[in-house]
C-alpha cells in the first residue's frame, strides 16, 4: 500500500473519532492493567461487568492480595478461564508490591515478567498509561491490517512491526484504538460492513461485501399502491365508456 493511502486511511479514522480510547472501564493504571489482563479470550463487556463489582471492593495491589485467589474468583467467574486469571491476578498484585512498590512499571520487560501479562497487555499499558507509540495487535487489528493492506503479516508480531514501521508518526499513538474499533464494529470477521465503511475506496480487500438490493415491496404500502392502480384503471375505463 502506498504511504499516501495509509495516511489517508488514518486521517479518515481520526476525523470520525478524534479521541479514541479503550472500552475497558478503569480509573487508574492498576485498574487498566487488571482489566486488560482479564480481557484475554473474552469480551470487554464481560470484563466490565466483572470489574464493576470487583473494583469497588479491591482496586489496589494490596486489596487484591488481601482478597486472595478464592476471594477474587466470585467476582470474575463470568470471565473465561477464571481459575487461572484469579491466580494470575493475585500473583500480579503481589509482584507489583514486591518489585515495584505497588506501582505499574513503565518498562516492557518488567511488565511482561508479571503473571498473566504478555506482549499485547504490556503494549496497551505502555501506550495508554505511559504514552509510548505501541500497537497491541489483537484479532481485530490483525484482520483489519491484513484485509485493508495497511500492514499485511502472517503473525501478530509481523503485523505489529509493519504497523509501527508504516504508520505516520502523527497517528501512531492512537492507531491501536482506531483499528480495534474499526475491526470490532465495521470490518467485522464474518461479513464486513464494506458498503458503509468510511475507508472503502482506500481498502485493498478483494472480497468487499456489496450493499444488499432494496427489499421487494410487500405489505400494506404495496397493497395500497396496487389498489391505487386498480382505481385509476377503473376510472379510465369509465371515462372511455
Ligand atoms: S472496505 Fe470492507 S474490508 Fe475494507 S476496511 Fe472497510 S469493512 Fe473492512
Amino acid at each position: 500500500m502506498h504511504a499516501a493511502t495509509r495516511r489517508a486511511i488514518f486521517r479518515r479514522l481520526r476525523e470520525a473519532n478524534p479521541t479514541p480510547t479503550t472500552e475497558l472501564l478503569h480509573t487508574s493504571p492498576f485498574e487498566l492493567l487488571v482489566a486488560v489482563m482479564l480481557s484475554a479470550h473474552t469480551t470487554d463487556r464481560s470484563v466490565n461487568a466483572a470489574t464493576r463489582a470487583l473494583f469497588p471492593v479491591a482496586n489496589t495491589p494490596a486489596a487484591i492480595v488481601a482478597l486472595g485467589v478464592e476471594g477474587v474468583k466470585p467476582y470474575i467467574r463470568a470471565v473465561g478461564l477464571y481459575n487461572t486469571k484469579s491466580k494470575n491476578l493475585v500473583g500480579l498484585a503481589q509482584a507489583l508490591i514486591d518489585r515495584h512498590g505497588g506501582e505499574v512499571p513503565a518498562d516492557r520487560d518488567a511488565l511482561e515478567a508479571l503473571p498473566g501479562v504478555g506482549r499485547k497487555t504490556a503494549s496497551i499499558i505502555l501506550n495508554m498509561v505511559f504514552g509510548h507509540n505501541e500497537v497491541a495487535v489483537d484479532t481485530h487489528i490483525f484482520r483489519v491490517a491484513n484485509r485493508t493492506g495497511l500492514a499485511p503479516g502472517r503473525t501478530p508480531r509481523e503485523v505489529e512491526d509493519a504497523l509501527i514501521a508504516g504508520t505516520p508518526s502523527e497517528f501512531l499513538k492512537d492507531a491501536h484504538h482506531w483499528l480495534i474499533l474499526h475491526g470490532r464494529y465495521v470490518c467485522i470477521a464474518r461479513t464486513p460492513k464494506c458498503p458503509t465503511c468510511i475507508i472503502r475506496d482506500l481498502c485493498e480487500y478483494r472480497h468487499k461485501t456489496q450493499a444488499s438490493p432494496p427489499a421487494k415491496r410487500t405489505g400494506v404500502s404495496a397493497a395500497i399502491r396496487r389498489n391505487g392502480r386498480r382505481v385509476r384503471r377503473a376510472a379510465a375505463a369509465r371515462r372511455r365508456r
